[in-house]
């Protein structure tokens, strides 16, 4: 509480690192952990209705975006800074990189700050593979891997981890992005096979996954890549202007989004008319609408990326660090003893001469 030149425990904050995060997701373990997301996640859908919810605030310039996603339930608040620049790549840097914070309604004060580029791979790969697990047909055991990039070895497990496939079939333009994907998925048990085209690696699998990064409309799947019965778990359209998927893919599936006001700017649907009919993934979740109709039927996930997943994977990071040594108590609270006198803290803290 005492805030002279030192702060006390009280007034600080736990922040998990990049080194935490990575140090968490080995000591609970890859696979335990995307499933332990995934019910976080799975359990916040559940209670959908109670959150507040906006499409994410987005800043958009010409060489990507960054946005803030903000949501509360209630009793904590949580948003996200997340960024997208598919040029970065070529520069060496990262297309995605995110931080957020969880903080207590009833105070105000944050109870929480870490990284969330690791946590955002994990918890998009838990989000695919829980909406896979609700809308994939029965026994689907192969999964394409379109797009090798940063998220590809999160969403091939997941999808191993939660929905039990055991194969999958890469592709991307970058021979050494699938090269890095395959030796990263050496050793965890699924069958990988770099495929020649995105038309080869979608033969035989009951799961297609898109998840490339161009700021374009691109057509990663046309419409008669796609056969009947599979489902599309589409990734990379995520903002206006830069999609996936030619657009009778969606005139011929049931479409799936986690919050219509947001996908409709951002997803695959931004190519279709406003009144384009979907379905929100939390109504499926819940039992108030059946996911697949049909084993013929084309299911496809527009995901975007909503702010409850984030919200559900910060709370899981909050309830698992606590009592470890996997975050940095920071000081990111004035907290004076007499709250009014921010001032006088200031004054007490000067060098002694
Ligand atoms: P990344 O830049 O690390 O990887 C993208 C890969 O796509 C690259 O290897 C690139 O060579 C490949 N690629 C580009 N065009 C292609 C094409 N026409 N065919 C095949 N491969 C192609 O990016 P990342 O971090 O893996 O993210 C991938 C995408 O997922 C991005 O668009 C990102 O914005 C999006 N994303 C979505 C969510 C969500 O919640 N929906 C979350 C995170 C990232």
């Amino acid at each position: 509480m005492t805030h002279t030149t030192e702060p006390s425990d009280k007034a600080l904050v736990p922040f998990v690192s990049v080194d935490h995060m990575m140090k968490l997701v080995h000591r609970i373990g890859l696979a335990p952990m995307l499933r332990g997301l995934a019910e976080n996640i799975e359990a916040d859908f559940r209670r959908w209705e109670l959150f507040d919810k906006t499409p994410r605030v987005a800043s958009h310039s010409a060489e990507g975006v960054i946005e803030l996603m903000p949501t509360s339930d209630g009793e904590v608040y949580g948003f996200k800074y997340v960024n997208g620049h598919p040029k970065n790549m070529k520069e060496g840097l990262q297309t995605v990189t995110a931080f957020g914070l969880l903080a207590d309604v009833g105070n105000g004060y944050p109870v929480l700050l870490s990284e969330m580029t690791l946590l955002t791979a994990l918890r998009t790969a838990a989000t695919s593979a829980m909406v896979a697990k609700h809308l994939a047909p029965m026994g689907a055991r192969t999964m394409a891997m379109i797009g090798n990039g940063a998220q590809s070895e999160f969403q091939s497990l997941a999808m191993k981890a939660i929905c039990g496939i055991d194969s999958v079939r890469l592709w991307d333009i970058d021979p050494q992005a699938t090269a890095k994907c395959a030796a990263n998925l050496a050793g965890h048990g699924l069958r990988v096979t770099a495929c020649a085209s995105a038309e080869e690696a979608i033969e035989g699998a009951q799961i297609l996954t898109t998840c490339t990064a161009d700021k374009q409309c691109a057509t990663i799947l046309s419409d008669n890549m796609v056969g009947p019965g599979v489902h599309i778990n589409a990734i990379g359209g995520d903002c206006p202007g830069k999609t996936e998927l030619a657009p009778g893919i969606l005139s011929r599936a049931g479409v799936f989004v986690e919050y219509p006001d947001q996908t409709r700017i951002e997803g695959e649907i931004q190519q279709m008319p406003k009144d384009f009919p979907v379905t929100e993934i939390w109504e499926v979740i819940t039992g108030r609408t059946p996911g697949r109709k049909r084993a013929e039927q084309i299911t496809l996930f527009d995901s975007v990326g909503f702010a409850i997943e984030d919200f559900s994977a910060l709370r899981f990071v909050r309830d698992r660090v606590a009592g470890t040594d996997l975050y940095h108590p920071l000081d990111l609270l004035a907290d004076p003893d007499d709250p009014r006198d921010l001032f006088g803290m200031v004054q007490r803290a000067a060098p002694v001469a």
